[in-house]
């Protein structure tokens, strides 16, 4: 007998009739031998109004009464699931985050998670229950409640799966993961598997199927993670280590970020110390910094470009007037029309001349790059909004995806 995770996103029981659907789905896998624990989110677009109303109050809520607030979505989904289970004869029992020793650390909104202890969901499994947890929060170690960071219901299932050994299997309102986003380009491919690796670029550069962090755990607790539609109609998206076969094609995936922006420090004095200070000052305010391109000194000046979160960009503004109080003035410029498009691939580990055909492709249609980086499976370039339809069809044309 086999232990199955489940996860159901929130569109997935946005209704009662969707919890029955899903209710009746978990019955049927039950009834033919699984041992199962689901993982659920809040109800539709509950977290959104939860945290529209906190700040219809505040404009500052703290930290810590929103995870109070926020994880009040995913309790109400374990107790309505159990009961619709109950009711058609199917032994559930509902637990919060708390109730299964759900342990994070770090600040709230975005805890992470440090230990689960399973003993508790064995012991309901034993007695043939469901276990029904509610995904996205957790307990610190002063015990508060904390979440996960949004989307983190995902990684509540993943680390359950690895705790449990068991597999993860994440219902969801897309029927798996495609070449591009559909909705961007509608002859996008969806891809049998993936590897743990070009996934974790994939969520990682906004293609926003799954919580990154999630793809993480599976990865270093190898977590076989299966993705598909919750209405199980058509086949999904398997997860997995790679194989031979995967590397074959070079690349596997196009991912498109519009949430990004970026900074230009131009005039900024060529000094041992000051491109550390500067990314020191963006680190100290938790500001995720992604690209970043640095010109040759010129009269001892030099310019730095850096891509952040488009939400964090007052904040980093400010801790670059503070550097100047160190460094000396220097101009700083933004720009929050950029696209970031980025193309991911194993195969790019051992076929040369990715770089080439994706930046020929680009100048062929006059699209300029604004700023470029890579890592050993992905290149990813930031280009103007406007050029963002044509680029992706002639990615998608050149590489075949
Ligand atoms: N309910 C949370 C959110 O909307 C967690 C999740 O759905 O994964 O972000
Ligand atoms: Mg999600």
């Amino acid at each position: 007998m086999d232990i199955v995770v489940q996860k159901y996103g929130g569109t997935s029981l946005g209704d009662l009739d969707k919890i029955k659907k899903v209710a009746k789905k978990i019955k049927d896998r039950k009834d033919s031998g699984d041992k199962l624990v689901v993982v659920v989110s809040a109800m539709g677009n509950t977290t959104d109004s939860l945290k529209s109303m906190a700040c219809r109050l505040s404009e500052n809520p703290k930290p810590r009464e929103l995870d109070v607030l926020m994880s009040t979505g995913e309790q109400v989904s374990i107790a309505l699931l159990s009961i619709a289970l109950n009711d058609m004869g199917c032994k559930a029992r509902s637990f919060t985050g708390h109730q299964i020793g759900l342990v994070t650390e770090g600040y709230h909104t975005k805890s992470k998670i440090t230990d689960i202890d399973a003993s508790i969901i064995f012991q309901e499994l034993d007695k043939d229950n469901v276990v029904i947890v509610a995904g996205f929060q957790g307990i610190n170690s002063n015990n508060e409640i904390t979440t996960l960071g949004r989307g983190g219901s995902d990684t509540t299932a993943v680390a359950l799966a690895a705790k449990l050994s068991a597999v993860c299997e994440i219902y969801t309102d897309v029927d798996g993961i495609y070449t591009i986003d559909p909705g961007l380009y509608p002859k996008a491919r969806k891809l049998e598997s993936i590897s743990y690796e070009e996934m974790m670029e994939m969520a990682s550069l906004g293609s926003g199927v799954m919580h990154p962090r999630s793809i993480e755990i599976g990865h270093n607790y190898k977590v076989p993670i299966y993705v598909a539609i919750s209405t199980g109609e058509c086949p999904g998206t398997f997860i997995k280590e790679s194989d031979n076969s995967m590397e074959k094609t070079v690349i596997t995936g196009l991912a498109v970020d519009n949430n990004d922006a970026m900074v230009t420090v131009n005039n900024f004095p060529y000094a041992v110390h000051s491109v550390s200070e500067l990314f020191k000052g963006l680190a100290e305010k938790h500001i995720n910094v992604d690209m970043i391109s640095q010109t040759t000194p010129v009269d001892n000046k030099i310019s730095v470009s850096f891509t952040i979160p488009r939400d964090d960009l007052d904040t980093a503004l400010k801790s670059l007037k503070e550097l100047e109080s160190k460094t000396g003035s220097f101009i700083t410029e933004t720009d929050t029309n950029i696209t970031k498009l980025s193309v991911v691939g194993m195969g790019m580990k051992t076929q040369s001349g990715v770089a080439a055909r994706l930046f020929s492709v680009l100048a062929e249609n006059s699209i300029n790059i604004k700023i470029i980086t890579t890592s050993e499976i992905r290149i990813s370039c930031t280009i103007d909004p406007g050029d963002q339809a044509k680029a992706v069809s002639a990615i998608a044309e050149e590489f075949d995806l």
